[in-house]
């Protein structure tokens, strides 16, 4: 029953994150429309950083979108051609379609750039824990040394 299957919410989710994404890009696009005009009419207004940041942030939403469309996607078990965008089933070696060749990641599950710059404070911190274990364990072998000293 697809009322009570667990993807359909975890897709309903990714759905929400795309419509939202979409109303902030329409959103954004309003206000470049206006800045620009502001700026037509008046010389001395100049609102170019304005419009950049706007047009930034409607990159970076667009690439979300394109991320969670892929996350969709996956939890239908397809994935996406890279090189013709035809929609392959998870465990397919190659594109229908095309014969395009899937590398081992294209069938798992894709992460978002937010996952990955997570993904990535994460195992900096780890890396920052190794090193202050491997400092700690030098610093006790120190003093363990000059307890022999002690002792000849
Ligand atoms: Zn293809």
């Amino acid at each position: 029953m697809a009322l009570f299957d667990p993807k359909a919410k975890v897709i309903s989710n990714y759905q929400r994150s795309i419509d939202e994404r979409t109303s902030s890009i329409r959103k954004y696009y309003d206000e470049i429309g206006k800045l620009y005009y502001d700026q037509y009419k008046d010389m001395n207004v100049d609102n170019t950083k304005d419009i950049n940041t706007r047009c930034e942030a409607i990159t970076r939403l667009s690439n979300e979108i394109e991320d969670y469309k892929l996350k969709i996607l996956f939890e239908r078990g397809l994935k996406k051609c890279p090189n013709c965008g035809t929609e392959n089933s998870l465990e397919y070696g190659f594109c229908f379609k095309c014969g395009s060749k899937f590398d081992e990641e294209s069938s798992k599950e894709p992460k978002t750039d937010f996952e990955k710059a997570e993904e990535a404070v994460e195992e900096a911190a780890e890396a920052v824990e190794e090193k202050a274990e491997e400092a700690s364990s030098e610093a006790s072998e120190a003093p363990a040394e000059e307890e022999k000293k002690d002792e000849e």
